[in-house]
């Protein structure tokens, strides 16, 4: 009896961890699977329009019917809780928050935000542009309407609206980012959940007018079950951290194997065949300031004409 006991939960904690995934830095050679092996245990992993990607700019087209977005309940003061999942960790966002806008078909409700970072002075950026990879990339997911869950919105290929912030290292902190630090050092272990009272999206987050220009593409989730059901925000404004605050956040929280939640970002994934598209606002400044310089120009002409 004692030893069925025994093989039962040998063999219960032997699925436990098989069916775990990792990342490639966890290094748990055969208790889980790292970003290579996904595909077993989760087959959409191996699928065709994986993310996230490499942003090759000089093959990107300008879409001219990428309107800006449209921010709903971004300033409301509200109350978040945050959760380390053993994974990552999770800012659970209610459902006043809200999105329109920026090519989405429909209204998206806000699920949740979490960030990918790497290790001490390692980028840790998701998605890579020409090949360089960023210090930090911040996730918001959202759900489109009228669906409830992930669950249900992951059987749809326009289900989930991700927005990707890229983050750039400056010397300056970030002035908002002490909050959402000083929480992840709460959540230290795996299931372990703590609340941000009083937090506001556009604090982390630019407004809407500073967001037009983004590139856009279909991919999936980045992390298991990879569902292909995810259409792709990835903006060219930056948001700023400090070297200080880095450090701070890749030290705070710990993997559920108990080893430091370094490096958590999924390498990037083949485009086969996919365009990425940008807003014809997404050209860069400069260009803004040609266009003002050109415009300006056309009017001389036309009052030396008049004369
Ligand atoms: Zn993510």
């Amino acid at each position: 009896m004692g030893f069925c006991l025994y093989l039962l939960t040998l063999l219960l904690l032997l699925c436990l961890c098989t069916a775990q995934w990792c990342y490639q830095k966890q290094s748990c050679a055969d208790t889980c699977e790292d970003p290579s092996r996904w595909a077993v245990q989760f087959p959409r992993c191996g699928g065709l329009h994986q993310s996230p990607i490499n942003i090759v700019t000089r093959k990107v087209q300008v879409n001219s019917s990428l309107p800006p977005f449209s921010f709903i309940g971004h300033t409301d003061i509200i109350n978040i809780t945050v959760k380390n999942n053993g994974h990552y960790a999770h800012f659970g966002l209610p459902p006043s928050v809200r999105l329109t806008g920026g090519g989405l078909p429909g209204h998206y409700r806000a699920s949740q935000f979490h960030f990918h970072w790497g290790g001490s002075g390692r980028p840790g950026s998701e998605h890579t542009i020409d090949g360089e990879r960023f210090p930090m990339e911040l996730h918001i997911v959202h759900i489109k309407e009228p669906y409830r869950s992930l669950a249900e919105a992951e059987r749809d290929t326009a289900g989930i609206a991700l927005l990707a912030f890229l983050f750039e290292e400056t010397a300056e902190d970030h002035p908002h980012l002490g909050t959402v630090i000083a929480a992840l050092g709460r959540v230290k272990h795996n299931g372990s959940n703590t609340v941000i009272p009083n937090f506001r999206l556009s604090d982390v987050i630019p407004a809407a007018e500073d967001l037009r220009s983004y590139y856009h593409y279909v991919g999936s989730m980045t992390t298991p079950g990879c569902e292909q059901a995810v259409d792709w925000t990835v903006f060219h404004r930056m948001l700023s951290i400090s070297s200080r605050q880095l450090e701070a956040i890749v030290e705070q929280c710990q993997f559920w194997t108990g080893q430091p939640m370094t490096d958590i970002y999924r390498p990037t994934q083949p485009l086969d065949g996919r365009v990425v598209y940008r807003s014809k606002s997404g050209a860069p400044q400069k260009s803004a300031a040609h266009a003002w310089i050109s415009a300006f120009s056309a009017l001389l002409v036309i009052v030396t004409l008049m004369h």
